[in-house]
């Protein structure tokens, strides 16, 4: 598998799948997922209630995936990801890195081979951007999966440093 680093917004990007730093809600956020539905319309919203409502009353859990629709975006799906609150008092890794595995599970599912992620919960969920990348980074590298190319598509600098220095 290559992994591909990009600073910028990882709603621009045309690959397979665009991963949603999501809430469990699903029901839209800030950062990302704000992003992602601002730019990918009401086509995505509607996707996710119709999720809530089938399999996920109590929300999505954290650490899990789900896809749908990409609405207006370049991508043709989103897999929506809820990620771990940092937590000080609490080694939350695993369930980080059952974000990635679990988006690549999906990803597989949907027979996407390009898949591109954000830095998972180091934005408002406050997890420090060199563990984050660390873990980012080496759990698509142990993933089994048919994707053929990972893009970490980092927002600013600091950001794209960390996952520099992890890869
Ligand atoms: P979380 O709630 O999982 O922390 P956020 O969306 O708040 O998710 O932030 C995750 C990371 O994505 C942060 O590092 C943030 O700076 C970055 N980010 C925010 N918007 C975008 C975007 N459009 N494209 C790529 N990265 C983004």
């Amino acid at each position: 598998m290559r992994i591909v680093l990009v600073q910028g917004d990882v709603t621009a990007e045309a690959v397979d799948a665009v991963v949603n730093a999501a809430n469990s809600s699903l029901l839209g956020g800030g950062g990302v997922d704000g992003a992602i539905h601002r730019n990918g319309g009401p086509e995505i919203l509607a996707a996710c209630r119709k999720l809530r409502a089938s399999h996920y009353g109590k929300g999505l859990p954290t650490g899990r995936a789900v896809a749908t629709t990409a609405g207006r975006l370049p991508a043709r799906h989103v897999i929506h990801t809820v990620g771990p609150v940092w937590s000080r008092d609490e080694d939350r890794s695993e369930l980080l890195a059952s974000c990635y595995r679990e988006s690549l599970r999906v990803a597989d599912e949907l027979g996407a081979r390009t898949v591109a992620f954000p830095a998972v919960s180091t934005g408002i969920y406050g997890w420090p951007m060199a563990d984050g990348a660390r873990i980012a980074v080496g759990t698509v590298r142990a993933a089994r999966t048919e994707v053929e190319e990972v893009r970490f598509v980092l927002f600013d600098e600091t950001a794209y440093r960390a996952f520099a220095e992890a890869v």
